[in-house]
């Protein structure tokens, strides 16, 4: 398919990873993870909403019976980053305890929200806590925090699409790209 065709692609200066990348990647995380869990009661904990698109895909290839939940999380900063100080807006349905936890991110960039959920999720006493995310800007952090699973590392790049947005917008962005300098300053 040319993921060309659609007009958001307007708005993006360089696609870092196309949809095809993306679907081969989340099949080889998702064949990982099977092995990882099986014989163990996992829930998925797709992040709000950045993960949207990112979790139902890679629900589809892993082959272990599971449990999906959300978890929505606000943080406070400017419009490209994020300030650390993180509140849970949307809490889980499922009790974690003695349960397997597989945190699903779409980015982690200076991990404080990473670190902040998975400090605030041991708190429940789960079995286990691994971590996933599609993306890893090693370079922005702040504090370490362990991935587990992980997608592609980019540069120092504000990237949108698939799931990830700008202002709210371009997170039905079929890849992965970096949006014209204008956009951002406009904004
Ligand atoms: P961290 O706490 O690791 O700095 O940032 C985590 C959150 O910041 C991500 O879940 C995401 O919502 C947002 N974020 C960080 N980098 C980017 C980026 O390049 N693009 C977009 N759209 N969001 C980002």
């Amino acid at each position: 398919m040319n993921t060309q065709i659609s007009p958001l692609f307007n708005d993006i200066k360089q696609v870092l990873i196309d949809e095809e990348a993306i679907a081969l990647r989340i099949r080889e995380m998702g064949e990982k993870i099977t092995q990882d869990y099986r014989g163990k009661d996992l829930i998925l904990l797709c992040v709000l909403k950045g993960s949207l698109l990112f979790a139902p895909d890679l629900m589809r290839h892993i082959q272990v019976p599971l449990v999906l939940d959300f978890i929505a999380i606000s943080s406070y900063g400017d419009a490209t980053s994020t300030s650390g100080v993180v509140r849970i807006v949307k809490d889980l349905e499922e009790s974690i305890e003695n349960r397997h936890v597989l945190i699903v991110e779409d980015i982690v960039d200076t991990g404080l929200t990473l670190g902040y959920l998975i400090k605030a999720l041991k708190l429940r006493k789960p079995a286990s806590i691994r971590t996933c995310t599609l993306l890893d800007k090693p370079v922005r952090r702040i504090l370490e925090v362990p991935i587990d699973y992980k997608g592609f590392e980019i540069g120092d790049h504000f990237v949108v699409g698939y799931g990830l947005d700008f202002a709210g917008r371009y997170r039905n962005l079929p890849a992965i790209g970096i949006l014209k300098d204008e956009l951002i300053n406009r904004a």
